[in-house]
C-alpha cells in the first residue's frame, strides 16, 4: 500500500512529518501525535488508520534515538512540538522501545507524557508496569486498529499533560472534594466524618482505610484531592509512612495527623513532603477544611513552581547547547579561518554561555532536591578512581594557573554503593571552589576509608572562611563572595546542592577553614 502524504517534510531517511488538514470549522483541536515505528508499512498503515479517525499533526520516526533527541528537544529536533501522544513500537533499532520508555519515565519533564505501546509482542501487564504504562496503553498490533484509535481518544481524553496526579486545584474550582484518609483509630475517623457532616458548604467524599497497604493501592487505581494521614499505621510507622506514600504519588496533597504535643514531628513532615499537619485533640470544624485547602493550595502552588522553573531551565538550556555548539564549531576553525580578536570574543561568549548553562543547571537541581524529586541511582564503584578522576578533569586548568594539585588515598581500596554521577557533581562543586576562591599554593583531593564510611576532602590555601559562616554557606543563595570579583562567580547554590546530593546518600558535609590560611571541606558517604 502506497500512501502520498501531501504535507509530509521528509527529517530522515525516511522520517516524515504529516498535518492533517483539519475542517475549518471544525471544534475539534488536532492531536499532536508521535509515532516511533521501524517498519515503512506499518507506519504507513498506521497513519493511514488515524488519518481516517482523528484530526492530527503528526510525526514519525524510525527508531528510538531519534525519538528520545525530539522528545527531549535535543540536537537536530531542538525546535519540535511536545506531542500530545507517542504511539511507540516496541522493536526498534538504535534504542529500542523498552529504554526509549525508561528515559521517558526517568526524565521529569517527559514522565507524564502519555505512551501507547503498539506492537507485535504478546505482553503482561507486569511488565509495562515498571515503565508507568497501564494495561490501555497497550496495544497489540493487528489489522484492526479500532483499538489503537480507541486507545489513543483514551489516553488524550485523561487530564491535561500539565495536570498534576492528586487534581491539585485551588479549593474553589472544585465542586466534590476527595479525600483519603488513612488511619486506624476509629474515633478519629469519626470526628472527622463529623466534621465533615458539619461542613456544608463543599461536597466532599471520603474513602478510609486503615493501612499503608491499602492506601498504596487505593492511590494507585484511583486520584484523590487529599490525603489525611496518620503516621503510625499498623504496617508503617513515623516518617516513613510519609516518605512511602511521597515516593508512590510526588504530587498528591498531604495533611498530616500527629500526637498532642508533637508540632516537632508536624514540622519534620512538612519538611519531607506533606503540605500541613494538624494535631490530633486540637482539630476543630474550623481548622480541618482550613487546613485541607490550605494543603490542596500549597500543593498547586509547588507544581506550578516546578513547571515553571522546569520551563525555564528546557527553553534555556537547549538553545544554549546549540548556541555554544555552534560557536565552537567557527572557535576552532571548522567554518573557515578566523583570526586572534575573533577567537578572543569567541571565548568570552563561551564564558558567559558555559556559566548559564551552570546556572539553568542548578536551579534545577536545586528545585527537584526542594520538591524531593531527585532519586539516586546507585551502583557500586571504587571511590578512589571516582576522586582521582574528578581531580584530573583540572589538571590542565590548574597547570595554566600555576597550582600545585595532589591526590591522597589509603591504598586503592575503597568500593562504595553510592550514585557515581552525583558523587562526581560533588566533587566538582567542591574543587571548582577550592580553584575559584584560591590565588595560589595547592589544592588536595583525599579519600579515605573510615570503617562504615568514605571520607572525601577537598583542601585548599585559599582566603578561607570565618568560622560564624561556616554553617551559612551551606545554604541556598549565600555568598560570602561579592559577584563583582569577576573569576568567583556563582550562584550561591553549589554548597546548597552539595549538601542535599550528600543528606539524601545518609552522609555528612562540614568545613574547616582559617581566614587567610585555607579551607578543607569533607563528607561521607557510607559504603553501602
Ligand atoms: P558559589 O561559589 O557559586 O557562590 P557555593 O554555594 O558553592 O556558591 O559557595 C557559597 C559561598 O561559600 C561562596 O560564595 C564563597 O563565599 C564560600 N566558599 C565556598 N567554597 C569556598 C572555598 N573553598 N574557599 C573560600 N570560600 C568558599
Amino acid at each position: 500500500m502506497n500512501i502520498k502524504f501531501s504535507d509530509a517534510t521528509a527529517v530522515g531517511p525516511w522520517s516524515f512529518t504529516a498535518e492533517e488538514r483539519v475542517p475549518k470549522n471544525s471544534m475539534e483541536k488536532p492531536l499532536d501525535i508521535l509515532l516511533v515505528e521501524d517498519n515503512l508499512e506499518d507506519a504507513e498503515l498506521t497513519v493511514e488508520a488515524i488519518r481516517s479517525n482523528i484530526p492530527h499533526q503528526l510525526t514519525v520516526l524510525e527508531n528510538g534515538e531519534k525519538a528520545i533527541l525530539y522528545l527531549k528537544k535535543q540536537g537536530e529536533y531542538a525546535r519540535s512540538r511536545t506531542p500530545d501522544v507517542v504511539v511507540l513500537d516496541l522493536n526498534l533499532p538504535r534504542k529500542n522501545g523498552f529504554d526509549v520508555l525508561r528515559e521517558i519515565k526517568n526524565d521529569p519533564r517527559l514522565k507524564k507524557m502519555p505512551v501507547i505501546v503498539f506492537t507485535v509482542a504478546d505482553l503482561k501487564e507486569e511488565m509495562l508496569k515498571p515503565y508507568g504504562v497501564r494495561k490501555e496503553q497497550y496495544v497489540k498490533k493487528s489489522a484492526d486498529y479500532s483499538q489503537l484509535i480507541q486507545a489513543i481518544k483514551h489516553v488524550t481524553q485523561q487530564p491535561p499533560k500539565n495536570q498534576p496526579e492528586g487534581n491539585v486545584y485551588p479549593l474553589g474550582l472544585k465542586s466534590k472534594i476527595k479525600i483519603l484518609i488513612v488511619e486506624d483509630c476509629r474515633e478519629d475517623v469519626e470526628l472527622i466524618e463529623e466534621i465533615l457532616l458539619l461542613k456544608k458548604k463543599y461536597e466532599w467524599q471520603l474513602t478510609h482505610v486503615e493501612r499503608l497497604k491499602e492506601a498504596l493501592q487505593l492511590l494507585d487505581g484511583e486520584s484523590f484531592d487529599v490525603v489525611v494521614l496518620d503516621l503510625n499505621l499498623p504496617d508503617s510507622r513515623g516518617l516513613e509512612t510519609l516518605k512511602t506514600i511521597r515516593k508512590h504519588k510526588s504530587r498528591v496533597p498531604i495533611v498530616v495527623m500527629t500526637g498532642l504535643q508533637d508540632d516537632e514531628t508536624g514540622l519534620e513532615a512538612v519538611r519531607n513532603g506533606a503540605q500541613d499537619y494538624l494535631i490530633k485533640g486540637q482539630i476543630s470544624a474550623e481548622l480541618f477544611p482550613r487546613s485541607l485547602q490550605y494543603a490542596m493550595e500549597r500543593a498547586h502552588l509547588e507544581r506550578v513552581r516546578e513547571e515553571l522553573i522546569s520551563y525555564v531551565n528546557h527553553e534555556l538550556n537547549n538553545p544554549l547547547t546549540v548556541i555554544k555548539e555552534g560557536i565552537s564549531q567557527v572557535a576552532q576553525g571548522l567554518l573557515g579561518e578566523i583570526n586572534d580578536k575573533q577567537k578572543g570574543y569567541l571565548t568570552k561568549a563561551t564564558l558567559h554561555i558555559n556559566r548559564l548553562i551552570r546556572i539553568t543547571d542548578d536551579l534545577m537541581d536545586t528545585t527537584m532536591l526542594e520538591f524531593g524529586k531527585v532519586v539516586l541511582k546507585k551502583e557500586t564503584f571504587n571511590a578512589v578512581e571516582v576522586g582521582k578522576s574528578a581531580l584530573d578533569s583540572f589538571r590542565s586548568f590548574a597547570a595554566n594557573r600555576g597550582f600545585d594539585i595532589r591526590f591522597a588515598s589509603l591504598g586503592d581500596e575503597g568500593t562504595i554503593f553510592a550514585d557515581k554521577d552525583r558523587i562526581q557533581q560533588i566533587l566538582f562543586n567542591l574543587l571548582n571552589n577550592a580553584f575559584k576562591y584560591t590565588e595560589k599554593g595547592h589544592i588536595e583531593l583525599s579519600v579515605r576509608d573510615k570503617g562504615h564510611d568514605i571520607e572525601f576532602s577537598v583542601e585548599d590555601t585559599g582566603k578561607g572562611i570565618p568560622e560564624e559562616n561556616h554553617e551559612k554557606i551551606f545554604k541556598k543563595f549565600e555568598r560570602l563572595t561579592p559577584s563583582k570579583s569577576s573569576h568567583a562567580k556563582g550562584t550561591g547554590l553549589g554548597l546548597f546542592i552539595s549538601r542535599e546530593l550528600v543528606k539524601l546518600h545518609a552522609g555528612r558535609i562540614w568545613v574547616e577553614s582559617k581566614v587567610g590560611e585555607g579551607s578543607k571541606f569533607s563528607f561521607t558517604i557510607p559504603k553501602t
